[in-house]
């Protein structure tokens, strides 16, 4: 069997798994922990609070925590639900040198392509460690990558260096902007929309807190670093959705804000949130509490995703280049857990098969070609660790 059947035939077992980010993922990590332990790999899993879903974590070659290198992936996608499908989502289908199912490009191809070649770096004489770190719930804020980097820190783990396969068309990526989303929940006193004064009026202080998150846009540009590539080249801030009221007539007692920033670089996250929690502190509530002591605003956070900050020096980066050909490394707009692994003191790159164009949609697929360009990094990078 060639190395390409071998991982098309793991693909086709990862796609019939609907690793759906609400549903379990734990038939699937099950079938990877096996195939890993069959290739020789020291294999942990780290379950989530709720039994559901469980983090891999495997190692290859000498048993040291520090040093090494790192392939990691998700294993949950995006629902298909609503999406116009003409094919089975979780059965994998060949048509035209494509092969179509949920998560084929994000992003069951690179952990096929990954554990496929596990066979081969199983049985070489590897120098440094070869990690796995197959994660659950990517897709609804990094869920799982979150909870397996303190697992790792504690027992010391840290890769030298990590390449996250999300979907670049096998592009090296260095950097992304980070994802940051809160809900914000005012909670006010109701009244008779004649007398204001008697009431506290939360939509009326949700859209003050609105007015400040967009005037910290104006120091966000000024924050913005000057070699930054992004488009556009600063942290923006959206404001997605407000809520609150119920009549014209009466005083607003609730509203809700969900808003998001797509920050250039980590710092600027505990800019805003350190404006926006003082202006909260020593403005909004003061003055809601001094007519109803138990006005409240509440932020939840939806979701932090880290950005991946481009470095100066990065091992990563110089290892892909030499195993795809590149002379450079470009920057995305989407988010990926890269910044997470970034975060352990991990130098990261995203490199992977397949176009993020075809993610998250219907008929999603990604081409033979892909997966054979993938396949080929992978085995270049196992001469690399033998040296
Ligand atoms: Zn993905």
């Amino acid at each position: 069997m060639t190395r390409l059947e071998d991982t098309l035939g793991i693909l086709q077992r990862l796609i019939a798994y609907p690793t759906v980010s609400a549903d379990s993922n734990l038939e699937l990590i099950a079938d990877l922990a096996n195939h890993l332990d069959d290739c020789g790999a020291r294999v942990e899993l780290f379950q989530d609070d709720t039994g559901t879903k469980a983090n891999l974590f495997a190692s290859l070659g000498p048993d040291q925590s520090e040093g090494g290198l790192l392939l990691s992936g998700h294993t949950d996608v995006v629902p298909v639900a609503d999406q116009d499908w003409t094919t089975d989502p979780f059965e994998l289908l060949e048509r035209d040198g494509r092969l179509y199912g949920r998560g084929t490009c994000d992003m069951k191809g690179f952990i096929a392509a990954a554990v496929a070649m596990a066979r081969e770096y199983g049985q070489m004489d590897l120098r440094r460690p070869l990690h796995f770190a197959f994660t659950y719930d990517e897709e609804v804020g990094c869920l799982g990558a979150r909870a397996l980097v303190p697992e790792l820190q504690q027992r010391g783990i840290r890769p030298a260096m990590a390449i996250i396969g999300e979907p670049t068309d096998m592009r090296l990526i260095e950097g992304h902007k980070g994802c940051c989303e809160y809900t914000v929940r005012f909670s006010g006193l109701e009244g008779h929309g004649s007398a204001p004064e008697r009431g506290v009026n939360a939509a009326e202080y949700a859209v003050r807190y609105v007015t400040h998150l967009m005037e910290l846009r104006a120091d966000l540009m000024q924050r913005m670093p000057p070699t930054s590539r992004y488009q556009p080249p600063w942290t923006t801030i959206n404001i997605g959705a407000i809520r609150g009221g119920v009549a014209h007539n009466v005083i607003a007692g609730k509203a809700e804000v969900d808003w998001e920033m797509r920050p250039v670089q980590n710092s600027d996250v505990d800019f805003v949130k350190g404006a926006v929690t003082g202006f909260i502190e020593s403005e909004l509530l003061p003055a809601m509490r001094a007519v109803h002591p138990e006005a409240d605003i509440e932020t939840e956070v939806i979701g932090e995703v880290a950005g991946l900050e481009v470095l100066d020096t990065n091992a990563a980066r110089d290892l892909v280049m030499s195993l795809i050909g590149a002379n450079g490394a470009d920057v995305v707009p989407f988010g990926t857990e890269a910044g997470l692994f970034q975060e352990m003191g991990t130098s990261v790159v995203v490199c992977g098969p397949g176009s993020i164009e075809q993610a998250h949609k219907p008929d999603e697929f990604i081409s033979i070609e892909q997966m054979e360009s993938c396949i080929a990094m992978l085995e270049k990078l196992g001469e690399t660790l033998v040296r």
